[in-house]
């Protein structure tokens, strides 16, 4: 019987993967039988030892992601995929009325005009090869709801949520899916402040459903799910995964 959830023979990349939600995305594709090459600004050493401790397949790629338009260039040159994770982002926080133009241009263009030239990287070749293929989006919950004191954080991840669908709408009938994720408050390197302030932690966990922060697993295993041909209708969906945080 074929395992509608397998990736076994198909090729994943994610960017990002040296840590946090990266890094899980990448050991959950590899459980799931992808050869993942896992893409970072830093060394990804870790999650390839992890990989292959755990009988998988991985290997490094040095992907700086910055310069978007230098990094799809880089991006195109690493061979045919089957599926593509974007899931780098960084985070600047700052007044609105003082928030500076370098804080807007670093977010926006890590977390969005990457995204969406490293998708288009990945359609021309998949296109060009008539294979199809997976483009799964790291959102937010800041695709839906405003934040505070995070201007260029939440207008990439609006945005995300926007070219998510936009771009299902251009390739759904050529084989690609794009979908999107919305982790809720997910422990990792990045949230550790507000999980080390007792006072926000518990407001945050008063406000979760689930009562409890999301491990980077969760982002991963439903990363497998949205690659798989189990979710081969799926375009263009943002699939919230934040222990209940949205339906409060
Ligand atoms: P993290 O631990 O801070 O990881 C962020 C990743 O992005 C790291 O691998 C980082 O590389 C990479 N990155 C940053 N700037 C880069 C650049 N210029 N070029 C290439 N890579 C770059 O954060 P995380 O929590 O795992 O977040 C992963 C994604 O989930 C992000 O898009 C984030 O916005 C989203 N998210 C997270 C949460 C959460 O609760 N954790 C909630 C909602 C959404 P370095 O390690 O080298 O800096």
């Amino acid at each position: 019987m074929t395992n509608p959830f397998s990736l076994a023979g198909k090729v994943a990349l994610i960017t990002g993967a040296n840590t946090g939600i990266g890094q899980a995305i990448s050991v959950s594709m590899a459980q799931a039988g992808a050869r993942v090459i896992c893409a970072g600004r830093s060394s990804c050493d870790e999650t390839v030892a992890l990989i292959a401790k755990a009988g998988g397949k991985a290997e490094y790629q040095k992907l700086e992601l910055s310069e978007p338009t230098e990094a799809a260039a880089k991006f195109a040159a690493c061979g045919p995929l089957d599926i593509l994770v974007n899931n780098a982002g960084i985070i600047r926080r700052g007044d609105a009325v003082d928030f500076t133009e370098s804080d807007w241009d670093e977010v926006m263009d890590v977390n969005l005009k990457a995204v969406f030239f490293l998708s288009q990287a990945f359609a021309r070749s998949a296109l060009a090869r008539d294979a199809g293929g997976a483009i799964i989006n790291i959102a937010s919950m800041l695709s839906f709801q405003g934040g505070i004191r995070v201007a260029s954080y939440t207008a990439s991840k609006s945005g995300v949520a926007g070219i998510t669908k936009l771009l299902a709408n251009e390739w759904a009938a050529k084989g690609i899916n794009v979908n999107a994720i919305a982790p809720g408050y997910i422990s990792t390197n990045n949230t550790a402040v507000l999980q080390a302030d007792p006072l926000r932690n518990q407001s945050i966990l008063d406000r979760i459903p689930a009562g409890h922060w999301g491990a980077p697993a969760d982002i991963g295993d439903t990363a497998v799910f949205l690659a798989s041909k189990a979710a081969k209708y799926i375009h263009g969906a943002i699939l919230n995964v934040d222990g209940g945080w949205l339906a409060r």
